[in-house]
C-alpha cells in the first residue's frame, strides 16, 4: 500500500502528518521524501543515512567526426536543447529533458549518451522504518526524473520488504506533485481552514481526482478559520479523516523537529485513528 501525503500549497503541515503517520504505522513501512526541491522529512524522523548516491539523466553528446550537420536532431527537439545555429550544432544540457529522441533518430549515429547530474538519492533507516529521499541538485530545474528514480528504488525496496510506503509529496498541483502521487493507493490531502488553504485544496482535489485513488482530508490548525473546507468535502464526498486543532504545543514541537504523534497520547491516538481510516479505505477500494 502506498499512501501519498499531499497538499495544494506549502506550509499546511503535510510533512508533520507524513512523519506522524510513519511513526504509528502498524506494518513494515518506508518513509519517502519526494519533495526533492526542499526535502525535510529527515529533520523529523532523523534517519541514519548511507552516503548519497548521484542520479543522472541521459543527454546527447555530439561526435563531431560523424555529424554531417543535417539538422534532424534540431528539428526534432521540442525543447531546443539541441539546435543547429548557422553552420554549427549546439547542445544545451540544462534544457534537455532526456527523452532520447535525438539519439535514436540521428542518421549518422553521431550522438552518444552523456550524463547530467539531477541530484542524489539517500537511503537509510529511521528506527524500524526504511527511509528514502531525493535531493535535487542546486540549479537543476527538472525534478520528476529524480523523483522517478526514487520511486524505482522504492519499488525494489517494497518488493523485498512486502511493506507499505508513506510518501511526503511536493506541495502544489504541478508536474512534480502529480509525479509523486501517481500510482498511490491513497492520497491524503492536508489543508488548513483558511481562504488560501481552501483555494489550493480545491485545486488539489481537481488535479488528483482523475488519478482514481481514494482521497481523504486532514484539516490542520482546525478551529482557527472557517468551515468552508468541511462544506466542500461534504459536497465532494471526501472524508475528513482527522482534524488537528491549532495548539502552541504542536507549533513548538514542530519547531524543535519533534514528531507530532509523539507529543501526547491524544495526538498519538488521533494519528492511529487516521492510519486505521486510511488502511480501511484502501481495503474497501481494493474490494470495490
Ligand atoms: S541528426 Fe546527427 S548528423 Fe544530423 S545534425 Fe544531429 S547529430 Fe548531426
Ligand atoms: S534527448 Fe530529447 S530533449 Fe534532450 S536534446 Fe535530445 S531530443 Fe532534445
Amino acid at each position: 500500500m502506498i499512501v501519498s501525503v499531499a497538499s495544494g500549497k506549502g506550509g499546511t503541515g503535510k510533512t508533520t502528518v507524513a512523519a506522524s503517520l510513519v511513526s504509528v504505522w502498524s506494518r513494515p513501512v518506508a518513509a519517502v521524501d519526494l519533495d526533492v526541491e526542499e526535502p525535510n522529512l529527515h529533520l523529523f524522523l532523523k534517519p541514519d543515512l548511507a552516503g548519497p548516491e548521484p542520479v543522472y539523466m541521459e543527454i546527447p553528446v555530439v561526435d563531431w567526426g560523424k555529424c554531417t550537420l543535417c539538422g534532424a536532431c534540431s528539428d526534432f527537439c521540442q525543447f531546443k536543447a539541441i539546435a543547429l545555429l548557422g553552420a554549427s550544432l549546439h547542445v544545451f544540457p540544462d534544457m534537455c529533458h532526456g527523452c532520447g529522441g535525438c539519439l535514436a533518430l540521428c542518421p549518422e549515429q553521431a550522438l552518444t549518451p552523456g550524463q547530467r547530474q539531477l541530484g542524489e538519492v539517500e537511503a537509510g533507516m529511521a528506527g524500524t522504518a526504511d527511509f528514502l529521499m531525493g535531493r535535487l541538485r542546486v540549479g537543476e530545474a527538472m525534478s520528476p526524473p529524480l523523483m522517478r528514480a526514487v520511486k524505482q528504488r522504492l519499488g525494489r525496496l517494497l518488493a523485498t520488504s512486502g511493506g507499505d510506503a508513506v510518501i511526503d509529496s511536493p506541495p502544489g498541483v504541478s508536474c512534480p506533485a502529480v509525479t509523486a502521487v501517481m500510482d498511490s493507493d491513497f492520497i491524503l490531502l492536508v489543508t488548513e481552514p483558511t481562504p488560501f488553504g481552501f483555494h489550493d485544496f480545491r485545486l488539489a482535489v481537481e488535479a488528483f481526482s482523475p488519478l482514481g485513488a481514494p482521497l481523504g482530508a486532514v484539516i490542520n490548525r482546525a478551529g482557527e478559520g472557517d468551515l468552508t473546507v468541511q462544506a466542500y468535502c461534504r459536497e465532494r464526498g471526501i472524508p475528513i479523516l482527522a482534524e488537528i486543532l491549532f495548539s502552541r504545543a504542536i507549533a513548538e514541537g514542530y519547531a524543535r523537529g519533534r514528531v507530532v504523534a509523539d507529543l501526547s497520547p491524544e495526538l498519538r491516538a488521533l494519528f492511529e485513528s487516521l492510519r486505521d481510516s486510511i488502511q480501511a479505505a484502501v481495503r474497501e477500494a481494493a474490494h470495490a
